[in-house]
């Protein structure tokens, strides 16, 4: 594998494909989410009224995110439109931006658009223009009532429950394609199947799971021993998820997807968990060996490094003065994109799941290392308690893949336990039983055992 230092000298780095969450209305927003990082964000631009990103920017950041990923090749142009809550901005604002899409569109490419919304605000005219353009919305519910409206709160302290849950029947029963983020935190992280389980019943068939954690001190300076659980509470907010409780989630949600929704119910934690165990690369950039490759786009043309990086230092430019393209293939931006490996902890770059984790969001790794030093994320506990669980299915369903066969199958295997019960009578030098064609050692016998029941019955949930 090529040195990414030395790659980035020998190719122009602007040839390396990147995204971008256009931030149209910055961060105004009609809902003042409890966990929200975005809505600080005004204290950036302190002269300014309007965040409405004028024509000027906004015909500027589509013609050259155009020339950009045109550059890169392949068929499909993605725009990711975020916030803040980009709806504010009413529907003309889109129809524009659609419009000169159109305009800047090069023959034989099909331009796509994403939209993020808390939904509060879409009703039949907003459902018949996202279907007319085909966008994808990512719509942002947190579970079932009393969950969701624990943090989702409006400007005047009321819930958002019901507004939301109106805009999911509007896109689901007009077919708009739409999937769910679900920010897990202190309060959902403990009820994995209610919340599951809702999302499933709401007919949502694409899922992606975010855990709200945001630091409010240092317990240890480095150096110091490792802290205690209670320590580790006291280093976040009252609504960030604990590590354990997020390893928990993640556990219990797994063992109720490999059951029964495998290939069905996209998950999208455990489906680019999937393809890191069949060796494809890393399609979130959490689990990247580097990232930098997602920029965020504020509403005066400010580039910065990530979206969880809008900060004067992460300031990468401005599209006004300078090609979106050139910005996000600077150097700064691969230096960026680097550090996230170059600072990886000495037990992250020993460690058995490196390979799927890769020592995680950068943004999280604040927690002191075993050995004393620095910059562990917070939620390695999480991750190593899943990889622990998931290991043998996630070794039996990249073993699926590679012999031709689909992911899906393994439900098959779950169904009937045929994997736990095949292990204990299996010699490490025998066939591994996921038909994988490897010896067990080799195979699913390196790895933890699987529970002896899939489906616990924790009183939590
Ligand atoms: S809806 Fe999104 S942008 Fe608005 S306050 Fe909530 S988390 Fe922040
Ligand atoms: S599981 Fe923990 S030690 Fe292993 S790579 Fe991830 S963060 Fe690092
Ligand atoms: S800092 Fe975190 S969220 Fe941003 S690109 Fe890197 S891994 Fe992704």
């Amino acid at each position: 594998m090529a040195d990414p230092g030395t790659d980035f000298g020998r190719k122009p780095f602007e040839a390396r494909p990147f995204q971008v969450m256009a931030k149209p209305n910055g961060p105004r927003c009609n809902l003042n989410c409890t966990y929200c990082y975005y809505l600080e964000k005004e204290a950036l631009y302190p002269a300014t009224k309007s965040f409405r990103m004028d024509e000027a920017v906004l015909e500027r950041f589509i013609r050259d995110y155009i020339a950009g990923q045109d550059r890169l090749g392949g068929s499909d142009i993605e725009f990711t439109w975020q916030g803040g809550e980009p709806t504010l901005l009413g529907l003309d604002f889109f129809r524009r931006a659609v419009a000169l899409e159109e305009k800047h569109r090069p023959a034989g490419k099909t331009i796509r658009n994403s939209l993020q919304t808390n939904g509060t605000l879409l009703d039949a005219d907003w459902i018949g223009f996202l279907k007319e353009h085909g966008f994808l919305v990512g719509l942002s519910l947190d579970g079932p009532q009393a969950l969701h409206d624990r943090y989702r709160i409006d400007r005047r302290e009321q819930p958002s429950f019901d507004r939301v849950m109106r805009a999911l029947a509007l896109l689901r029963d007009n077919q708009v394609e739409f999937n769910v983020l679900t920010v897990v935190h202190r309060h959902n992280a403990r009820q994995p199947r209610a919340v599951y389980r809702f999302l499933k019943e709401a007919g949502v068939t694409f899922i992606q799971f975010i855990p709200a954690v945001e630091r409010v001190r240092d317990v240890a300076p480095a150096g110091a021993a490792p802290p205690a659980r209670g320590e580790i509470a006291a280093m976040v907010t009252p609504w960030s998820v604990l590590p354990e409780d997020y390893g928990d989630f993640l556990c219990q949600v797994f063992d109720e997807w490999i059951s029964r929704d495998v290939g069905r119910t996209f998950v999208q934690l455990f489906d680019v968990q999937v393809g890191l165990w069949a060796g494809a690369p890393a399609q979130l950039c959490w689990f990247a060996e580097t990232c930098g490759q997602c920029l965020a786009l504020e509403h005066n043309g400010d580039l910065y490094a990530c979206d969880h990086y809008v900060d004067p230092e992460y300031r990468i430019g401005n599209i006004m003065h300078a090609p979106i393209a050139e910005l996000a293939g600077s150097a700064v931006q691969a230096r960026f994109g680097q550090d996230k490996l170059d600072t990886l902890p000495r037990c992250c770059r020993q460690c058995e799941y490196r390979f799927a984790c890769n020592g995680g969001c950068p943004k999280n790794r604040f927690v002191p290392t075993p050995d004393g030093g620095a910059g562990l994320n917070y939620f390695c506990a999480s991750h190593r308690q899943f990889f622990a669980h998931a290991a043998p299915y996630l070794k039996a369903m990249a073993a699926l893949i590679h012999r031709g066969r689909s992911a899906a199958d393994i439900m098959e295997v779950v169904r009937h336990q045929q994997l736990p019960a095949a292990r204990a009578g299996v010699g490490r030098n025998d066939p591994c039983p996921c038909g994988s064609g490897k010896k067990f050692k080799k195979c699913c016998g390196n790895a933890p055992s699987p529970r002896a029941a899939l489906v616990s019955n924790r009183s939590s949930d």
